[in-house]
């Protein structure tokens, strides 16, 4: 199937487009849990019915295998459909918690209400699960909806500006193609909600905008996220599942390992099955395989080869300047002030380090921006226990990478500088829910005698016993 692009609301046409979409918000029927379901319903069957041209997209975009996009695009997304699905009708119910004796005769709820109007901003490198998946938050919530994918990855955002534009309800949900001057004009407007995935530089600008209008946002973001190799680990399986989290998508995501520390006595032997991993799973020229990415464009390939020569290549180094792609890379003991360790990679160059000492390497750690993600591989629960105690990070997984976001029952997110909130699964549907506090009074007048004034001293003394005693 050859997509175009479709039907796009052009920009003099946002703010006509906001008022219809706050006009079908103000109709109520986004209210209706029914409908939400039948609305993800429908967005699944478009997405299955539309998967090969998503994969042939991605494959455009990225050289992303078939494989890859159904293990980390489509896959994830029908995993959380399915999860909504079954647990939508649980989530909307009204919490009911305890009422404080002060409110009593009462009873206390709290209610998940839609925030009404959202934009949701995605990246390139995943670009449809990161478009798709706070989608479905948004619609679970009860939200209407402008999507703005990447313009870097033009082939996946065309079948998506498809799968929506010519399926929905420009009043509901609507796609809005383009770059930084369709992203700044939706910006202009406001929002109940924006919903950014991207680098913490555009995060800036989203944030700035944002505030004009007070508007809450997620920020997801990026960083640098370390990869410890304790002495104790299994080699074998650590070089493995770092070769993986790290070169997937060729080094593209969001949580690869950025940086590597090994402890000196396992170096050389984990250096051996590291290597031996990547052969193993690009065979012996990765610029060949068809398992293997591609660099975005050219402005990220040229920033990524000025990357090689910022420290000792053990492994790697190669790069077909035609086709945008770079083998998999380590260099050892790039300087800390080198671009390599001062930016987000974002790319498959890995630098590697050894230590003797952990508590300089949490030190390191601690003492830069807190990343997205951290890894440590290591047998020992102190070490462990010792890791997660002295590092603060978006998320961890232990003795394996990237996992931690596969999980519909974490909040996946950032801290400090890699992002503000969190969603998948209850943690989407609440993002972008407001938490409204209810409490119904009692219409029987028995109010608290010491309430209401004229303020007495007996009464002043009554409050301050009172105080102390139940407070
Ligand atoms: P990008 O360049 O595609 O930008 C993201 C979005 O911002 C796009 O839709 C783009 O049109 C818009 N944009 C770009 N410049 C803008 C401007 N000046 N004003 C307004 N809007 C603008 O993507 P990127 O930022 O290069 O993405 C890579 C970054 O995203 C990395 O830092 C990566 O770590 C991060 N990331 C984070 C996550 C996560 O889930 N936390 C996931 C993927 C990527």
């Amino acid at each position: 199937m050859n997509i175009q692009s479709t039907e796009q609301i052009p920009i003099s046409g946002i703010a006509e487009l906001l008022k219809l979409q706050r006009a079908f918000f103000d109709s109520g029927k986004t209210r209706d849990i029914s409908f939400r379901i039948s609305q993800i319903k429908k967005l699944h069957e478009l997405v299955n019915s539309h998967q090969q041209a998503l994969m042939d997209a991605l494959q455009k975009d990225l050289h992303k295998p078939a494989y890859e996009s159904l293990m980390t695009e489509l896959g994830p997304f029908y995993s959380e459909v399915r999860h909504f699905i079954r647990h939508i009708r649980d989530w909307s119910l009204p919490e009911t918690v305890a009422t404080s004796l002060f409110n009593t005769p009462g009873s206390s709820q709290i209610i998940r209400e839609p925030y009404g109007n959202v934009m949701v901003i995605a990246p390139w490198n995943y670009p449809f699960l990161l478009t798709f998946s706070p989608l479905l938050g948004a619609m679970a919530a009860g939200n209407c909806v402008i999507l703005k994918p990447s313009e870097h990855a033009p082939h996946t955002s065309a079948v998506m500006a498809h799968i929506i534009n010519k399926h929905f309800d420009s009043s509901y949900i609507h796609l809005i193609e383009g770059g930084i001057e369709e992203t700044q004009a939706l910006l202009a407007e406001r929002w109940d909600y924006i919903f950014f995935t991207g680098g913490p530089e555009i995060g800036k600008i989203i944030y700035q905008s944002a505030a004009q209008h007070l508007t809450p946002v997620t920020l997801e973001l990026g960083g640098k996220s370390p990869c410890i190799v304790h002495k104790d680990a299994n080699l074998k399986l650590a070089a493995k599942r770092i070769a993986w989290g790290k070169w997937i998508n060729s080094g593209q995501t969001c949580l690869a390992p950025d940086y590597l520390f090994v402890h000196e006595d396992v170096k050389n032997t984990f250096v051996q099955q590291i290597k031996e991993a990547i052969h193993a799973h690009y065979g012996s020229n990765p610029l060949q395989s068809q398992d293997y990415g591609k660099i975005i464009n050219r402005r990220h390939y040229e920033r990524l080869k000025s990357y090689l020569t910022n420290g000792n290549i053990i492994e790697g180094g190669n790069y077909d300047d035609e086709h945008l792609r770079i083998e998999p890379t380590i260099i050892e003991n790039p300087a800390t002030d080198s671009p390599v360790m001062q930016e987000e990679i974002f790319g498959p160059i890995l630098p590697l380090y050894t230590y003797s000492n952990l508590e300089d390497v949490l030190t390191f750690i601690r003492q830069r921006e807190k990343p997205l993600a951290a890894y440590l591989f290591s047998r020992s629960s102190s070490v462990q226990k010792t890791f997660l105690q002295q590092t603060s990070s978006g998320g961890v997984t232990i003795n394996d990478t990237v996992l931690h976001i596969s999980s519909s029952e974490m909040p996946f997110g950032g801290v400090g500088k890699s992002g503000i909130g969190g969603y998948h699964g209850k943690y989407s549907f609440d993002t972008f829910s407001h938490k409204k506090a209810v409490l119904h009074r009692s219409v029987q007048p028995l109010d608290n005698l010491l309430r209401f004034p004229p303020y007495s001293m007996s009464r002043l003394k009554i409050m301050k016993e009172l105080l102390k005693r139940f407070l």
